[in-house]
């Protein structure tokens, strides 16, 4: 074998398990196999001039390389059961608070600990959203914040680099059994062995992932799409509850369909960015610890999730097909005033230009009703109503809705409380599991995983 434990992609969860693995057992020879480049070679060429939007590179430097999607993210790390992924569902809810808070003890001792840790225990905001329909969930967050994120994650990567064999720039083409263990073919034709693998490619590897466990036979489950917009106002109208919570997770449900929207992603001072999955653009946003970098406005998601049934199976692909439309029709991701959108009319650029909140991306104006279901679109601008309710402004003619922004779910891969597939020693982690969808479940997942294998050796 050429190592005891392979780990394919360097995400939160590839990082935590390598890092477990590492400094329990510096003995042990631990491979990690990584589509996308070291981390200082992570540059998106969108610089506003000579490139404008997406270029679509491969691999992709905001989703792919050392840090995975999480690398130039705002590093809010999340401390919560509620939202954020069902690990516990796996391993239970005292287990997966205990690691999501010894992952935060060590981005601490990293780099992180100057940054502040937000709750939303006790907050008299609480009442105040369920005075209006509205609900605040439990969580504490801690904000790393673009930048200190990526101190601590070069940081881990100097403490990992002479104890783990990193190979970069090398997608993992194929996974196989074999005598003993697992052998991973690279896209440069490489072959590697080891008796355990860990798999943890996030969602940019979404489709590598089901391509495995068709090939070798592990259960899978696929029905759920979030879709919505990225809204964007001036920071003073959400001080208020930002400068208390940073991270507020909302969520409110429609009085004509009953169905939930949530706030998610929320960026005090922050920018609108595009984000790049499998070819297709679609918005996010970030925020900086830096006072420099900080901007006048304020964005966060706004989503309603869809989940299908039978016979329908690929939510991804439904979600893809509407990111698509507003990539067919903006060249990309196109942003509406919230006013244009309520006198049903597009907006154009003079309609932005003259508009109070001013854009953070550089977007198509257009006619987001064009593109998002009636029913999703009704489902949003009811919860901007009822945000203004909270933080009046909110539902100004001037506020800005970027789209779409996509929440896709990786599918479920079926596992047993170990994390491990139906395969022994054979475990998928992360957000390519489709078990997290944030920084805290997979880097848990990740020190999860590790410390199972941990005992076993
Ligand atoms: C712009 C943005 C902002 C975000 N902000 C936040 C936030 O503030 N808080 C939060 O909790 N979450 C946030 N998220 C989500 C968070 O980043 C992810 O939940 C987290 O990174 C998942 O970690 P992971 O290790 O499972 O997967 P990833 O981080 O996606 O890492 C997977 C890695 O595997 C590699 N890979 C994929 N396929 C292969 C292959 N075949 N061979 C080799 N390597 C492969 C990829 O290149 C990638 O580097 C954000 C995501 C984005 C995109």
């Amino acid at each position: 074998m050429d190592y005891d434990v392979m780990i394919i992609g360097a995400g939160p969860g590839g990082i935590f398990s390598a890092y477990e693995l590492a400094e329990n057992r510096p003995d042990l020879k631990i491979g990690v196999f990584e589509a996308g480049h070291p981390l200082e070679k992570r540059k998106c060429p969108i610089d506003g001039k000579n490139v404008k939007s997406c270029i679509r590179c491969k691999p992709c430097a905001i989703m792919n390389g050392f840090g995975g999607a999480g690398a130039f993210s705002d590093g809010k790390y999340n401390i919560t059961n509620d939202f954020g992924g069902t690990l516990y569902e796996y391993i239970g809810r005292d287990t997966a608070m205990e690691l999501m808070h010894y992952v935060d003890n060590i981005n601490c001792r990293f780099g992180g600990a100057g940054t502040k840790m937000y709750s939303t225990a006790g907050t008299a905001f609480k009442k105040k959203c369920m005075q209006n329909r509205l609900t605040l969930l439990d969580a504490s967050v801690r904000h790393l914040g673009t930048d200190i994120n990526y101190v601590v994650l070069g940081n881990l990567y100097a403490r990992l680099k002479d104890k783990v064999d990193f190979h970069f720039d090398t997608p993992v083409w194929d996974l196989q059994f074999c005598d003993g263990g697992y052998e991973i073919i690279t896209e440069q034709g490489d072959h590697y062995t080891a008796e355990k693998c860990i798999v943890s490619v996030g969602r940019s590897g979404s489709k590598w992932m089901e391509h495995i466990c068709s090939e070798l036979e592990i259960p899978t489950k696929s029905n759920r799409v979030d879709l919505g917009v990225r809204v964007e106002i001036p920071s003073v109208i959400f001080d208020d509850i930002t400068d208390e919570l940073y991270e507020g997770k909302i969520v409110y449900r429609t009085e004509k369909f009953e169905d939930p929207v949530r706030t998610f992603c929320m960026n005090p001072h922050g920018i609108v960015v595009t984000e790049n999955t499998n070819g297709i653009v679609t918005v996010n946003g970030h925020s900086f610890e830096d006072d420099h970098r900080k901007t006048d406005n304020t964005n966060f998601a706004l989503l309603v999730s869809k989940h299908f049934s039978e016979p329908f199976k690929d939510s991804n692909g439904y979600g893809e097909s509407i990111a698509r439309l507003s990539n067919m029709l903006g060249g990309g991701v196109i942003v509406q005033r919230f006013g244009d959108l309520e006198r049903g009319r597009r907006s154009t650029p003079a309609r932005i230009e003259q508009g109070t909140v001013r854009p953070t991306l550089n977007a198509t104006p257009g006619d987001l009703s064009l593109v998002l279901p009636k029913r999703i679109l009704d489902g949003i601008i009811e919860m901007i109503y009822a945000l203004d309710r909270i933080a009046p402004g909110v539902a100004s003619d001037d506020t800005l809705l970027y789209g779409v922004e996509v929440k896709f779910y990786n599918m479920e891969v079926e596992l047993n409380s170990r994390l491990e597939t139906c395969h022994k020693d054979l475990f998928v982690i992360g957000d390519g599991s489709g078990v997290t969808h944030s920084l805290s479940h997979a880097s848990a997942s990740g020190v999860y995983v590790a410390r199972q294998i941990l005992a076993e050796l």
